[in-house]
């Protein structure tokens, strides 16, 4: 089951609509209900969010910038970005997943009085291959851990025809330790492995942009014990 779209898509579907759901929601959550690894991995991740923030603010203010967050999970890039102002349209393939992630954007954004402040996100259960239109900035989230390199391309290079000025990707890093430490993994499978993990060398990332005409502008490095993220912007070359 190599197949993002075949087989393979729907085995993730079904892990983020159940024990993947479950799972991840207490990861990406605030709860101490969280063992020390995934209590890493929440740290990780959040310093991903805070990375992306980063990058997209000192670019200029995010007031009025439309930006489409796919494979947008609980809504931890989601809600900050809204905060900054910005017009976000954000989907994910599990109908789990947009559920909570729209009920923490109504908890988190808005006000005594019931208003919301500024703009709630557009929510929509969709895999980012059926996203279409047009945003100024196109984020995507460690979800190219669910791609074999040979599907990456083509879901990169329609990521990018999506964007006009910026396309933000994480995704786990191939490197030789890490490759190590992910044999092993597999040697030894825990029982929350539900799904296959693809790590992806950066210069394989970096090809499939310059295949499309984008070329890497910002590169950053996410590691805690157990949490590893490259992360890339992207912009038209
Ligand atoms: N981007 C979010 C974040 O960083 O907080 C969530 C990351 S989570 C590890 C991966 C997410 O990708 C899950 O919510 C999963 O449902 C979603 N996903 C996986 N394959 C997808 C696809 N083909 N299209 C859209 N979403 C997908």
């Amino acid at each position: 089951a190599e197949e993002v779209g075949g087989g393979d898509k729907e085995v993730v579907r079904n892990y983020f609509n159940n024990s993947g759901f479950q799972r991840w929601k207490k990861i990406y959550g605030e709860t101490d209900d969280v063992n020390k690894v995934q209590l890493d991995i929440r740290l990780g991740h959040s310093k991903t969010v805070e990375n992306v923030m980063k990058m997209l603010t000192e670019d200029g203010s995010l007031k009025g910038v439309t930006v489409c967050d796919a494979g947008c999970g609980t809504g931890c890039l989601a809600i900050p970005l809204a905060k900054e102002g910005a017009v976000v349209s954000a989907s994910d393939i599990s109908a789990a997943m947009v559920a909570e992630a729209e009920k923490q954007a109504k908890e988190q954004l808005t006000v005594g009085n019931g208003d919301i402040v500024p703009v709630l996100p557009n929510f929509e259960v969709k895999d980012l291959e059926s996203l279409e239109g047009k945003y100024d900035t196109v984020v995507c989230l460690d979800v190219l851990i669910h791609y074999p390199q040979s599907k990456a391309d083509g879901m990169i290079a329609h990521l990018a025809s999506l964007a006009e000025n910026r396309l933000i990707l994480s995704f786990a890093p191939k490197t030789i330790y890490y490759d190590v430490l992910k044999r092993i993994g597999e040697l030894f499978p825990g029982p929350s492995k539900a799904t296959r993990a693809y790590l992806h060398a950066e210069a394989d990332v970096e090809r499939a942009l310059n295949k499309v005409g984008w070329k890497i502008k910002k590169r950053g490095l996410i590691t805690t014990q157990f949490y590893f993220a490259r992360l890339v912007e992207a912009v038209p070359a």
